[in-house]
């Protein structure tokens, strides 16, 4: 755990959030600024700063397999997004790595923007 990192200690229930999954590997809560009508964070528990830090195989299995269930979950029938930024010219803005799903709107035809 990074004592700094908002999502640690979002993880280790100092912080609220709206959980909506968690297991051994990743806590998975809904975003606080949603961009669609569903918008989660899958977030490992384990403190990694992004994407160019990542190193664990299992995990990164893990977190992609988790996707279109948890989009399942969410009756999310006919496709969502995900997006992983990372560095500050990525977007990025809270560094433990993290993927958004979105979806619940109709996000076809919006480019990349979210
Ligand atoms: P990123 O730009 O990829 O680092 O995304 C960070 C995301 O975290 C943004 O979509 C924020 O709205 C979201 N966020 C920031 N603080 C919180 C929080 N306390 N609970 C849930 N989501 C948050
Ligand atoms: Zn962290």
């Amino acid at each position: 755990m990074s004592t700094d990192c908002l999502f640690c200690k979002i993880i280790a229930g100092e912080l609220p959030s709206e959980q909506v999954y968690s297991d051994d590997k990743v806590v998975v809560f809904k975003d606080i600024d949603p961009k669609a009508p569903i918008h989660l964070l899958i977030v490992p528990r384990v403190h990694i700063i992004s994407l160019n830090e990542i190193d664990d195989d299992a995990l990164t299995i893990h977190m992609m397999r988790l996707l279109p269930k948890l989009a399942k979950d969410q009756g999310l029938n006919n496709g969502f997004r995900t997006i992983i930024n990372t560095g500050p010219a990525g977007g990025q803005i809270v560094f433990h790595i993290h993927i958004h799903l979105l979806g619940g709107g109709n996000l076809s035809g919006t480019g990349f923007a979210m």
